[in-house]
């Protein structure tokens, strides 16, 4: 859906160090609930905090969220315990009008993901989830509009909210790669396979590492037997290239 466009200037929040505040609400005790599912599969989704829920259908992963960050953000209302003023490093941050609104998502992601024969590209709006339960969105501001116009009102987290209020990530979620480590599970796409962080083995993950939609298959601590997953990089486009790699779930409001 469309956002308001910011002013357009360089390019320099993505990789912006942010101040870490602690959150009251960052717990990190997993609600993932009983399951017959595969123990490596409830250890992966068990990464999720506490204020998303987690429940396993059938195939799928049904995962239940209000978008609200756990972590602070110039982007509350300032009489928030969680507002907290821009303090990052980019010197052309520019706030966006909008304010963090509690939303009603429901992910149904596959437990078990597939490649898809034809790589579907990815929608405007919410194409994942992060394990604080933000939706992650594409490089795109809204319909053949890049990121680059709305980059500077990326806040000290490199999140903002659009237009109704739904705070998301198009870029690294640095709270949860200072948090849980750059080379961390972030969360999942639609399609079931998971993104990980900018980081493997010691190195910096390049878009020249990654496949035409952003990821690659080997191994990794969730999934030893080996998965195809995406990685976060620090250029365009960020998360996700010509679309998903395999078969989408869906996300809809509850
Ligand atoms: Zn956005
Ligand atoms: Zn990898």
């Amino acid at each position: 859906m469309p956002e308001p466009t910011a002013t357009p200037a360089t390019d320099t929040a993505a990789t912006a160090t942010p101040i870490l505040t602690p959150v009251p609400t960052a717990t990190l005790i997993p609600t993932v609930a009983p399951s017959p599912t595969p123990n490596t599969i409830v250890a992966a989704f068990a990464k999720f905090e506490s204020g998303v829920t987690v429940k396993f259908e059938g195939e799928f992963a049904v995962i239940s969220s209000n978008a609200v960050p756990n972590h602070s953000s110039p982007y509350f209302f300032k009489t928030d315990a969680r507002y907290q003023q821009y303090n990052g490093t980019n010197p052309s941050y520019a706030q966006n009008p909008n304010v963090i609104y509690a939303q009603t998502l429901v992910f149904r992601i596959p437990l078990k993901p597939e490649k898809a024969t034809a790589s579907q590209p990815t929608p405007l709006g919410p194409i994942g989830i992060s394990i604080n339960g933000v939706p992650f969105f594409n490089e795109y501001a809204g319909t053949n509009r890049p990121l680059a116009f709305e980059i500077n009102s990326f806040d000290q987290y490199n999140g903002h909210p659009q237009m109704f209020g739904m705070y998301h990530y198009h870029v690294e979620p640095l709270y949860l790669t200072a948090i849980c480590g750059r080379d961390a599970l972030l969360g999942y796409l639609l399609d079931g396979f998971p993104v990980y962080g900018p980081m493997e083995g010691g190195k910096l993950v390049t878009n020249a590492d990654l496949d035409a939609n952003h990821g690659h298959t080997h191994a990794t601590a969730e999934y030893p037997g080996g998965i195809y997953h995406y990685h976060v990089t620090s250029e365009a486009p960020y998360i996700n290239g010509v679309g998903f790699y395999g078969k989408t779930g869906s996300v809809g409001a509850r």
